[in-house]
């Protein structure tokens, strides 16, 4: 939407004069040109098209939050809210929608409470796995962290259904503060000291467009006592088996984390290279449970069939790390993956795009998705590579992950790939969990459902009548 009615237009700028007034100049990035045209975001790793936008504003307070959501509420742009816009893959930092405000929340940034002996932690989008992990050393509890650099918001990730290497992020996620589409500042879920009665609230705050999250109450899990990550590997020809055998140990309760079978290109990082697929399994509790699963793993494994890997030191401890809380900070085996560059000019740098499908826990399923990923491999020559990575005993989010050089052939060759991807899974009843800024759940083919959408769309009016907050992947339109 290029504006060509005067009024908004100046609604839109004096609100955005005022924005700057509101959290002061150096934290405001207000983007318009000379003819009061938007200008267009920075690069994204998933060499989407940037979006045009009228700027970018950093509150440090939910106060200022509260402010910029009343000042923008009548004007023709709407707020695209992120927490510290490291989404690659997905868009990065970008809004779906064109012509909007960004708001950074990246400078709230404080740990409210950290509660050992009750298990939780109050944070707000700023606070990174950087931050919270270490203030949790030698203590009992742990944060489950993702894969992604330790440099990434644990509100951020959760809020767009992000995946632990304990269990979905949005588990850990009880409690939530939102600003509304109006201003106003509510508590959703469960909050220290608040009601337990009542609906549950907080999931519409999940990947819906409805409300600025300000904070949420984090789960702190329980720290094992020991752990070990159990390797293994086996020929492409053993998914169909190998992904039942993990089915029954996950069903079985050999584990209680994230089980990741990686494709042989995305098993290369770890340092495999021999064209077999690689599993990893974590293994924790008491010493002795862990010495007793372990071997009792390590049995099944051979009587299934699979080898037993045994992997560099240093690398071996880096994956334990992941799923024992302890964020590596310098992300070593992150940066590896995406050949060493730092993390804040990874957008510049590296090209990936993410598809993100569901599937059930099915060796089946498995090797239906494996042959699709093999198909859109041969149809367009992109580099895909894929991980299964359960989320529990029934439900695996497959990880596909297409890497290219940043030119615009093969930027153009991993967009059509990710077309494909879509139609292909989709066609086999495999939908998306996680959508991009170019696949948005209004786009036909992206979810299943029409009549939760309609639903969504009523819900989203009567929240949000003027479009205060913008649409974004997920969201219905006012
Ligand atoms: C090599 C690699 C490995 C990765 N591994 C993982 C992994 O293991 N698990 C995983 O989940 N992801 C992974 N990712 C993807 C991604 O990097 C992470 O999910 C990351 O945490 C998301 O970025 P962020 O935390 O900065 O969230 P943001 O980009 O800040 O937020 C994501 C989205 O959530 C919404 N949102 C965020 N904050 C707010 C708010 N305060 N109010 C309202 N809405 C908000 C917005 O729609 C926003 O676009 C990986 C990426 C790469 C490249």
């Amino acid at each position: 939407m290029i504006m060509t009615d005067n009024s908004g237009r100046e609604a839109l700028l004096s609100a955005l004069t005022a924005a700057a007034e509101v959290v002061g100049s150096d934290r405001a990035r207000v983007v318009w040109d000379e003819s009061a045209e938007p200008a267009v975001g920075g690069p994204n790793m998933g060499m989407f098209r940037s979006r045009r936008l009228w700027g970018t504003l950093y509150p440090s307070t939910v106060e200022e939050v509260q402010q910029l959501v009343r000042l923008f509420d009548r004007t023709p742009a709407s707020i695209h809210p992120y927490s510290t816009g490291r989404n690659w893959g997905l868009g990065s930092h970008e809004s779906a929608d064109d012509d909007a405000v960004a708001l950074c929340l990246s400078g709230l940034d404080r740990i409210r409470e950290v509660d050992i002996a009750a298990g939780y932690s109050i944070v707000e989008p700023g606070v990174t796995q950087a931050c919270l992990a270490p203030r949790l050393d030698g203590t009992d509890r742990m944060l489950n962290l993702t894969a992604s650099s330790a440099r990434t918001s644990i509100l951020g990730s959760a809020l767009d259904r992000g995946v632990g290497l304990r269990r979905p992020r949005i588990k850990d996620i009880v409690g939530l503060e939102v600003v509304l589409p109006n201003g106003e500042l509510v508590r959703v879920g469960q909050w220290p000291g608040g009601p337990l009665t009542g609906p549950a609230a907080l999931e519409l705050f999940v990947q819906s467009g409805l409300g600025i999250v300000t904070a949420g109450v984090v789960r702190l899990l329980p720290r094992p006592e020991a752990a070990r990550v159990v390797w293994l590997s086996f020929p492409s020809e053993q998914l169909t088996a190998a992904g039942n055998t993990l089915r029954r140990w996950a069903h079985q309760g050999l584990t209680r984390s994230a089980v990741r079978v990686y494709d042989p290109r995305a098993a290369l990082p770890y340092g495999q290279d021999n064209g077999h697929h690689l599993v990893h399994i974590c293994i924790d509790g008491t010493l002795d449970t862990v010495e007793a699963l372990t071997a009792t793993v390590v049995r099944e494994a051979e009587a299934a069939g699979l080898d037993l890997v045994v992997p560099d030191k240093s690398t071996a401890e880096l994956v334990e790390r992941e799923y024992t809380g302890s964020p590596d900070l310098d992300d070593t085996l992150f940066r590896a993956k995406l050949g060493g560059h730092r993390v804040e000019d990874l957008d510049e740098h590296v090209g990936l795009v993410f598809f993100l499908p569901h599937l059930p826990f099915s060796g089946e399923a498995f090797a239906r998705a494996d042959a699709i990923v093999d198909q859109v491999r041969s149809e367009t020559g992109a580099a895909c590579g894929g991980t299964f990575f359960t989320l529990d005993e029934d439900t695996v989010l497959h990880i596909v992950a297409v890497r290219f050089d940043r030119d615009d052939t093969e930027a153009s060759r991993a967009h059509g790939a990710l077309d494909r991807l879509h139609e292909l899974f989709a066609q086999a009843g495999f939908f998306p969990s996680r959508l991009d800024i170019d696949h948005t759940s209004r786009k036909p083919g992206t979810t299943p459902h029409s009549a939760t959408q309609q639903f969504m769309q009523q819900i989203k009016h009567m929240l949000d009548p003027h479009g205060t907050i913008a649409s974004g992947r997920y969201g219905q339109t006012s």
